[in-house]
């Protein structure tokens, strides 16, 4: 049987096993298969060409029960909505598993922005929030970024919704630069949130960080810092690195600057001193910690029996499926999941949310801080919560969402929705 590729029917399958292990209420389980609210939008840009042009965007509410919806805006020519519905249900166990005050929630556009000049790329932000405007808003839903979006799209998506209200909103999206009162530390707050999780998780299973070599699959908003923080903060090697126009391999380690040139020419996979590699053979190499932190279904059912490496670290969103989920387990490989490893994004959005609500401004010292408290607590629930449920074995994912379903369906309890 072809294995199951579609995000949403991955994340129905996640939370039905889930939902047996824990023996969910049937109630309860039948909400949390479907979001609670899914928005379509077509919508005219004016190009600075002076044509008009109508692009599609969605905006998914998957469940508030624990808050507003919070979650990012992804930027992509293959965007769909049952992507985003997996990714908001994503981000309703993600801010569960974290425990901050909100809901999970998604948005995206179908649109290739590498082919876009910035004057057009900042109408079609502006376009876009006007279009989900009455679905967002700092007390309903919180958008940020996500794949292809950044700092200064979430800028003039601020701007232009706090016009719209006429009055400054900046609590209404997180992932702001400093200037419009981002917070301090969110720009690479996946990534440090990731490596956090890694040094946990390499104490358990005693792997020596200082010794290990390191593949990264991914050279956006998480991938490029992930593979600069691990050698600084562990001194591990980064011996591959690849984006989506291909990758690099070299066993003597890569240099950070240099990929960095090649980046800015084009793509990664044009480093001089490496061996160009495919995305594919990169998820294959002789590692110790294999960082997917691009985007979903790359290791599945065709190759997870060829990962060598000894741990997986699921930076990105929804990288492992099921069925590959099952093969590495059988293997001994733990895959530390997604919403657990990626939660320091939407970790530090809640200290700029806090911040943008009260007014008052952290140092950075501070959010780092209180994000490795909170990302630390989270890991070591989620082993406790492997260990409770040793008689049936699970894996670390099914651990994380036993806690976040038990988080959500409570708030649903106290709220008096079943
Ligand atoms: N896009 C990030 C994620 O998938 C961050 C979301 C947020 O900060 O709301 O977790």
């Amino acid at each position: 049987m072809a294995e199951e590729l579609d995000p949403f029917k991955i994340a129905q399958i996640q939370l039905d096993e889930a939902a047996e292990i824990m023996d969910l209420d049937k109630q309860v389980h039948a909400m949390l298969r479907e979001p609670m609210q899914s928005v379509t939008v077509n919508f005219p840009v004016r190009m600075h060409s002076g044509a008009t042009k109508e692009f599609t965007g969605f905006r998914v509410l998957y469940n508030n029960a624990r808050g507003p919806g919070k979650g990012g805006i992804r930027f992509h020519p293959a965007e769909n909505i049952d992507t985003v519905k997996a990714l908001a249900a994503w981000m309703t166990w993600k801010c569960a598993l974290a425990d901050i005050p909100f809901g999970g929630a998604k948005g995206g556009v179908i649109v290739d922005t590498k082919r876009m000049s910035e004057t057009d790329l900042e109408a079609l932000s502006r376009q876009y929030i006007r279009s989900i405007g009455s679905f967002v808003g700092p007390h309903t839903d919180v958008p940020a970024p996500d794949v292809y979006t950044n700092p200064q799209i979430m800028a003039w998506m601020a701007d232009e919704y706090s016009k719209m209200h006429g009055r400054d909103e900046f609590g209404m999206i997180t992932g702001k630069p400093l200037e419009l009162w981002g917070s301090q530390g969110r720009f690479d707050s996946t990534a440090v949130g990731g490596m956090y999780v890694l040094r946990e998780a390499a104490k358990l299973r005693k792997m020596n960080l200082r010794k290990a070599r390191v593949a990264v699959q991914g050279f956006g908003n998480a991938g490029h810092f992930a593979l600069d923080l691990v050698t600084k903060m562990f001194g591990s090697k980064v011996v591959a690195i690849s984006d989506s126009g291909g990758g690099v391999y070299s066993p003597g380690g890569l240099d950070y600057k240099k990929l960095q040139e090649a980046k800015a020419k084009g793509s990664v996979d044009d480093y001089r001193g490496g061996q160009k590699i495919t995305n594919e053979e990169l998820l294959d190499l002789d590692v110790d910690v294999l960082i997917p932190a691009a985007i979903e279904n790359q290791i599945t059912k065709a190759n997870a029996d060829k990962v060598r490496a000894k741990m997986v670290l699921e930076l990105a969103n929804g990288p492992v499926t099921p069925e590959a989920d099952k093969i590495l387990f059988e293997r001994g490989i733990p895959s530390m999941p997604d919403f657990l490893v990626n939660s320091g994004g939407v970790i530090v959005s809640y200290f700029e949310w806090a911040q943008n609500i009260s007014g008052y401004y952290w140092t950075k010292e501070d959010v780092y801080s209180r994000l490795d408290t909170i990302i630390t607590r989270s890991f070591r629930d989620v082993v406790n919560a492997q260990r409770e449920h040793k008689g049936r074995k699970i894996n670390y994912r099914m651990a994380a969402y036993t806690i976040a379903i038990g988080r959500v369906a409570a708030a649903m309890k106290a709220r008096g929705w079943y």
